[in-house]
């Protein structure tokens, strides 16, 4: 019999990459017993359109420098490398088409993004493609979902993942760099290094 391979997926913007994401997705591989755990940057974040989001190239180029010395994590073009906007589901139907039934997918995510996930385009496909690893604090109640669903549609499968280190946010990073702000420790060090060495986060007069 041949074994199923469980593949780890961890979308994300990656505007830096920190060590929220990592931490997560370690603890993804062992909590669930993953064969491996696929960073998936996004080309274009169809909602994040409020701010300018850096470039792919920066954003996949700082999530394989912070990957890189992690032989069970690898970092896809797949989505970066797909014209138009992005949606994750084309993405978890791609990798259900090229790896087949052997393979089952896990897409980790923040608990904070599942709601917004049902809401997807495409969302009843989500249920026949993939488990949702929900990551929350320890001790947070996971959210049942079935209210967020539309009449008629199956829920995916969401198992919630306690893990340390919530408290790291991209969002809160940038700010920081912005402020001159210290990231040591948030943030792997050559991460921040290529930050800084590309102008990433400045405010214009700083560059
Ligand atoms: P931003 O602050 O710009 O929203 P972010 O830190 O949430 O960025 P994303 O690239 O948007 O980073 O997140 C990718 C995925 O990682 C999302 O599913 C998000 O919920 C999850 N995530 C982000 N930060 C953490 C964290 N500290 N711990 C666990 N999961 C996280
Ligand atoms: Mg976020």
């Amino acid at each position: 019999m041949i074994k199923t391979l469980r593949l780890g997926i961890m979308g994300g913007t990656f505007d830096p990459v920190h060590y929220g994401h990592l931490v997560t997705a370690e603890e993804a591989l062992v909590q669930f017993d993953l064969d491996r755990v696929v960073f998936m940057p996004t080309g274009r974040p169809v909602r994040k359109t409020h701010r300018s989001v850096s470039s792919a190239e920066d954003r996949y180029l700082m999530t394989v420098i912070a990957t890189a010395s992690n032989p069970d994590f690898e970092v896809s073009r797949l989505e970066i490398d797909r014209p138009g906007d992005t949606y994750t589901v084309d993405t978890l139907r791609q990798l259900r088409d090229s790896y087949g039934p052997s393979t089952e997918l896990f897409f980790i995510t923040g608990a904070d993004a599942i709601r917004e996930i049902l809401t997807w385009k495409g969302a009843e496909e989500l249920a026949g493609l993939t488990t949702f690893i929900a990551a929350t604090r320890p001790g947070y109640e996971a959210d049942p979902l079935t209210d967020a669903m539309p009449p008629g549609v199956t829920a995916p499968r969401v198992e919630p993942m306690a893990v340390p280190a919530l408290a790291i946010s991209s969002s809160g990073i940038r700010a920081r760099v912005a402020d001159r702000r210290p990231v040591r420790y948030l943030l792997p060090e050559a991460v921040s290094a290529y930050i800084v060495k590309n102008g990433l986060y400045a405010r214009d007069g700083d560059r």
